[in-house]
């Protein structure tokens, strides 16, 4: 037997969803374009190469997650798994970093992880990026802080919490992670199977595992603060002063580190812990190394990913998403075949003119099309028969309030009697 189930992992995003959706991409889009930056698409493929190098070898998405496939002409391409190594790729490819600095651009895409799906988990997800490239300071950490920040507000979030750390650059990190090896590996018998491994690959994971053991072990760990370099401290404070004055709501959470090895200095999450185990509707931080990982000159950059489901699971919980429907202006009811050929004509010319327009077109009888058109929700119905052909008007039936009103049958007099 044929198998036609959609892929387990995978949503479809049904008509009665999809105004919600559309509600929030376009938020999405108007914050990022008051913030200045302007949209990217990227490949759904690239080189497997790339998010080995770009993402790190020692995450959960390179080590488990990818989907992996041999093309034809045997080169190896992955779906893209995350945005920031498409995003670096392009500017790269693109020479991007000679128009004008900083760069500044967002996205809006799905992407593809091979996860245990569960609420919050699915291996096609969708995500709203930015990324900037080209400053360091830490006002381009608070601008994209900023820009995610005012996508929850203009939403009217309130169930959701920002955390900030900083977990340092090469020059101090190797000093905390080995402090944190030393930490582990003296309660290694306590730790999961995951972090046992990652006490070798990268131990400043363990920090973020959900296991109730080794959260227990690393709540004795050494602190991140206790380590920065005098740079790393500096652009932590001025980060924290921008928010404060901002009036920005945060936290100082050492145990947020990332699951991203391209991580430094900055890395933040906003949380809603009320959605569930998955609570991070947000993530992101800073990534000064990744041009050059990936063979370009030192370009610094800052940005974040938010996943749109979690998003969207938070404003349902808070009742935010506003009711959403077809818009449908007028829907015409013909009744027989001269009346039919002139409805078609007429619906497109209303159209044209901006009203939104529907017909039937299955033939049906008067009540099941009054029927369908009370179930769309169309504003008004014009009925159509041969005898309103003729006589060149019929009336236009208000659907709210059951008013009827003679209209001639042109585009001008239907219009001028639509109240929008
Ligand atoms: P998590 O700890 O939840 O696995 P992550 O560190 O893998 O997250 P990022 O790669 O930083 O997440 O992605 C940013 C955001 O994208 C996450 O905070 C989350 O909201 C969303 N996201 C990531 N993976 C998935 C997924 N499999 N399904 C739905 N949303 C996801
Ligand atoms: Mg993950």
């Amino acid at each position: 037997m044929p198998n036609f189930q959609k892929p387990k992992g995978t949503l479809d995003i049904l008509p009665d969803e999809s105004g919600a959706w559309l509600y929030v991409e376009d938020i999405i889009r108007k914050q990022a374009e008051l913030f200045g930056f302007s949209q990217i698409r990227f490949p759904t493929f690239e080189s497997t190469d790339l998010f080995c190098r770009g993402v790190g070898g020692s995450t959960d998405i390179v080590q488990k997650e990818m989907y992996t496939f041999i093309d034809k002409d045997g080169s190896s391409l992955t779906l893209r798994p995350e945005g920031t190594a498409c995003v670096a790729r392009s500017v790269l490819e693109n020479g991007l970093y000679a128009g004008a600095m900083p760069i500044k651009l967002y996205y809006l895409s799905n992407f593809f992880r091979r996860e245990r799906p569960q609420a919050g988990r699915s291996r096609e997800f969708w995500q709203f990026g930015a990324e900037l490239y080209g400053s360091s300071g830490a006002e381009a950490d608070a601008t994209i802080i900023l820009l995610a920040n005012s996508v929850f507000k203009r939403l009217g979030l309130r169930n959701i919490e920002l955390k900030i750390n900083s977990i340092g650059c090469p020059e101090c990190r190797p000093v905390f992670r080995a402090a944190l090896r030393k930490h582990f590996e003296s309660r290694k018998k306590e730790l999961c199977d995951t972090c046992l491994g990652r006490l070798e690959t990268n131990p400043l994971r363990i920090l973020d595992c959900k296991s109730p053991a080794c959260h227990n072990i690393a709540k004795e760990a050494p602190a991140t603060m206790d380590f920065l370099c005098g740079d790393c401290r500096a652009h932590f404070d001025k980060l924290k002063g921008y928010l404060d004055r901002c009036g920005i709501v945060y936290e100082t959470d050492t145990s947020i580190v990332r699951g991203l090895d391209y991580y430094s200095k900055t890395v933040f999450e906003f949380v809603n812990d009320s959605i569930g185990a998955q609570s991070t509707v947000c993530g992101g931080g800073r990534y000064d190394g990744l041009i050059e990982e990936l063979g370009g000159q030192h370009l610094p950059g800052v940005g974040f990913g938010m996943g749109l489901t979690r998003l969207l699971q938070s404003l349902k919980d808070e009742n935010l998403l506003p009711e959403t429907g077809t818009l449908t202006d007028i829907y015409i009811a013909p009744l027989g075949e001269v009346a039919r050929d002139a409805a078609l004509v007429l619906a497109d010319g209303l159209r044209e003119r901006g009203i939104a327009t529907e017909m039937d077109l299955c033939d049906r009888s008067l009540k099941a099309q009054m029927k369908y058109a009370d179930k769309t929700g169309a504003r008004y119905v014009l009925v159509l028969g041969e005898n309103e052909i003729n006589i060149n008007e019929a009336f236009l039936q208000c659907m709210k309030t059951g008013e009827k009103i003679k209209v001639g049958l042109s585009i001008n007099d239907i219009m001028n009697n639509v109240i929008r």
